[in-house]
């Protein structure tokens, strides 16, 4: 098995089989001796097709699932050896998550959706001065249904960011979106990172994205076909759609 960084925030060296030979299920290799690492403050897009194994990685990236085998190390604590309660403790302090279709509860207005997020932790940032870092200073007391799909991904990212979280997961975030919208979300998950020294990844089969990472993970038919480290990643407004 190659040598795992336990340095970094994040040492990965798994593989992931989903159903059980022994109940005469189909066995599915999912992600196959999936080896990387990745360093704190960088923006790293993991690419792939449809059916690469784009999902399962990020669920055990960010906690909601463990691997069949191998080991995944975050800032050299052991998550492949969580329980499930320990599990939820990971995902609850340590990741923020950020999915296609925003998951916002309808019922609550924008600052409400965040503050939730925060209540759940004895140690949240501001909602306020979230909402007003992702450019909803003066839309906080609206409803999902009325935002733009665009701002409705601000509020998701409101939410994810109001937990400090050491890392940000961020699954298609541009999926819904028409492409100059994308390129502004973008351009936010990019500030956060290079300004607020936060750790992004995000997933997606949009080969276009790609170009702001600093680094490109590219996954096919579960296994790392690449791992390139960029040296002068284009800036979001510079993304050809
Ligand atoms: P992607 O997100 O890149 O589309 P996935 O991680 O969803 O890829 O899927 C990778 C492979 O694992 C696919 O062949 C998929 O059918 C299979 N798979 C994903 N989740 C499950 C599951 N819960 N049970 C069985 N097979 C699964």
């Amino acid at each position: 098995m190659q040598e795992i960084n336990k340095n970094q925030i994040i040492g990965i060296n798994i593989t992931k089989v989903y159903g059980n030979k022994k109940k005469n299920e189909a066995e599915i290799v999912a992600l196959d001796n999936v080896s990387f690492s990745i360093n704190k403050g960088e923006l790293v897009v993991i690419l792939g097709p449809s059916g690469a194994g784009k999902s399962t990685l990020i669920n055990i990236l960010g906690g909601m699932e463990n691997s069949t085998s191998g080991k995944y190390y975050f800032f050299g604590d052991d998550v492949s050896e969580k329980n499930e309660k320990e599990l939820a403790d990971f995902r609850k302090n340590k990741i923020g998550f950020i999915f296609q279709f925003y998951n916002l509860i309808q019922s609550l207005n924008a600052y409400e959706n965040v503050y939730l997020a925060a209540s759940l932790l004895s140690s949240s940032l501001d909602s306020n001065q979230i909402l007003d870092l992702v450019g909803l200073k003066d839309r906080k007391k609206n409803f999902p249904s009325q935002l733009s799909g665009g701002e409705q991904q601000r509020v998701a990212i409101a939410r994810a960011l109001v937990k400090n979280p050491d890392l940000l997961l961020a699954d298609e975030p541009t999926g819904a979106l028409d492409s100059k919208t994308g390129s502004q979300i973008l351009d936010l998950l990019y500030k956060i990172t290079k300004e607020n020294n936060k750790t992004v990844i995000i997933v997606t089969h949009n080969k276009a994205i790609s170009v702001i990472a600093d680094r490109i993970i590219m996954v096919s038919d579960g296994k790392i076909i690449e791992n390139i480290t960029v040296s002068n990643p284009k800036k979001p407004q510079d993304i050809e759609w």
